[in-house]
C-alpha cells in the first residue's frame, strides 16, 4: 500500500516556515521576546523560509520583539553564541 501518511511524516521532520499559509522549507530563525509576556532572557523562535524573513522579522521588529536573526543551522550548531 501506498500511504500518503509516510509522505506527511517525512514533512513534519523538516522545520517548515512559520509564515501563514506557507510550507516552504525553514532557512531562518527569528528569536524574539515579547517583555509583557516573557522573562529577558526568553526567547521565542519563529521559521522562515527566504521569501518570508523580511516579512516576519519586520512584523516582529515594528513591535521591538525581534533579538536576532540567524540561519537555521547556525541556530542548530553547538559553536554558536546563543547559549
Ligand atoms: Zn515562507
Amino acid at each position: 500500500m501506498n500511504s500518503p501518511e509516510s509522505v506527511a511524516e517525512n514533512a513534519a521532520e523538516a522545520p517548515v516556515c512559520s509564515a501563514k499559509g506557507c510550507r516552504a522549507d525553514a532557512v531562518w530563525v527569528l528569536a524574539w521576546n515579547n517583555p509583557k509576556l516573557h522573562t529577558p532572557e526568553r526567547r521565542k523562535t519563529w521559521l522562515a523560509c527566504d521569501g518570508h524573513r523580511e516579512h516576519l522579522s519586520s512584523f516582529l521588529g515594528v513591535r521591538g520583539f525581534l533579538k536576532d536573526v540567524v540561519t537555521l543551522a547556525e541556530w542548530e550548531s553547538p559553536d554558536s553564541p546563543h547559549a
